[in-house]
């Protein structure tokens, strides 16, 4: 390995005092002009122009390394890029990946706007969603509800339509990719250097990056304002539903689409009811002659109404009258039941009426009381 002093400004034809448009426009000119396709002829020739070319470039388009150029006539401990001493299979692969390269920039020459566009549109990202939990009576998740809501939201930027830049101050070339939209890393390895790319996270491929961010939204695009809206919860909603509203989350990137509002439905506690899985439990206290005789009851309803329930004479305590889906909400509209489970009470103490009549029915039926 052999270190090489290559004048790079040589190689690209540029003055010294380039700037970094002219760097970038001699090499577009050169790597399309040394394209080792077009020079079937001298193909090994063209190669090694065109690794010098691309080797050249990386160095002078970036101006740490091209200060420290200019100062010790190299980058790194090595030249940028050596000879590889290894048999032709590694170079082909090398070559491949310039090829990659290569191709893109072929592209960008003739197609520049539309593909700046394009990596444009392919930055362009949905806003995040938003999560809201909203609480609500047994008889609003029944019932359904309309709930007004208010919450802190990004939007887009009034003054700059989304974009970021200040109206009317145009742009500039991207300082941290040199205009090309592209960054271009070095990875070593043991035979040589690798060139691998990526788009520009500064300007996201456009090359541009605006002159004046936008005064209001600081470049960001969007602005965070106070949303008020009513949610219309529908009825028979499972708790724990989550409801999503489109476009009802924060603005996107970059052109991309609003996210989404993302409600969470939860219920709070109704004292009267006990819950058990999707059904509901009421618990209800009737008299012993009650449940003796028989009796109607009322029983209120999660929804909110109350229904009459025959306590058949002869109820025995503990007894559970089941109400076929009036119990919570599940999926696919199926409700569960409302269980009315019976106490009965046995008084702890009698008038003298009472014990009088109760000791004639038990003498009457044989029964030894106390
Ligand atoms: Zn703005
Ligand atoms: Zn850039």
């Amino acid at each position: 390995m052999k270190r090489e002093r290559k004048d790079y400004y040589e190689i690209l034809g540029v003055p010294r005092n380039a700037t970094q448009e002219e760097i970038r426009r001699a090499y577009k000119r050169l790597v399309k002009e040394w394209h080792p396709d077009r020079h079937p002829e001298n193909r090994k020739e063209a190669e090694q122009r065109f690794k010098e070319i691309q080797e050249a470039y990386e160095v002078l388009i970036d101006p740490q390394k091209r200060a420290m150029y200019d100062r010790f006539g190299y980058v790194g401990e090595q030249p940028i890029r050596h000879e590889a001493e290894t048999g032709g299979g590694f170079f082909e692969d090398v070559f491949r990946e310039f090829e990659n390269i290569f191709n893109r920039d072929i592209f960008d020459v003739f197609f520049g706007e539309e593909s700046r566009q394009r990596e444009r549109r392919e930055y362009a990202r949905k806003g995040e969603d938003i999560h809201y939990t909203v609480e609500v009576s047994l008889s609003d998740l029944i019932n359904g509800v309309e709930i007004p809501i208010e919450y802190e939201r990004y939007e887009t930027c009034p003054r700059c339509g989304g974009t970021g830049v200040e109206p009317n101050s145009g742009y500039i070339d991207c300082p941290r990719c040199g205009g090309t939209g592209r960054i271009r890393e070095e990875r070593r390895s043991f035979f040589g250097y690798f060139v691998s790319e990526r788009t520009c996270d500064e300007c996201g491929g456009t090359g541009k990056v605006p002159r004046d961010l936008c005064h209001e939204c600081r470049g960001s695009g969007r602005v965070l304002r106070k949303v008020r809206r009513t949610v219309k919860i529908p009825p028979n909603v499972e708790d724990g539903a989550r409801l999503r509203i489109p476009g009802g989350g924060n603005a996107g990137y970059y052109g991309g689409p609003y996210g989404d509002l993302v409600i969470t439905v939860r219920v709070r506690p109704d004292s009267r009811f006990r819950k058990s899985g999707k059904d509901l439990v009421y618990d209800i206290t009737i008299d012993y002659l009650q449940a003796i005789l028989g009796t109607t009851i009322e029983v209120p309803l999660p929804e909110g109404r109350t229904t009459m329930l025959k306590i058949p004479p002869g109820t025995q305590p503990e007894t559970v009258f089941r109400l076929k889906g009036k119990g919570l909400p599940s999926e696919y509209g199926r409700r569960g039941d409302l269980l009315v489970n019976v106490h009965v009470e046995i008084p702890k103490s009698l008038s003298r009426e009472e014990r009088k009549i109760l000791e004639d029915l038990a003498k009457k039926r044989g029964i030894p009381v106390a």
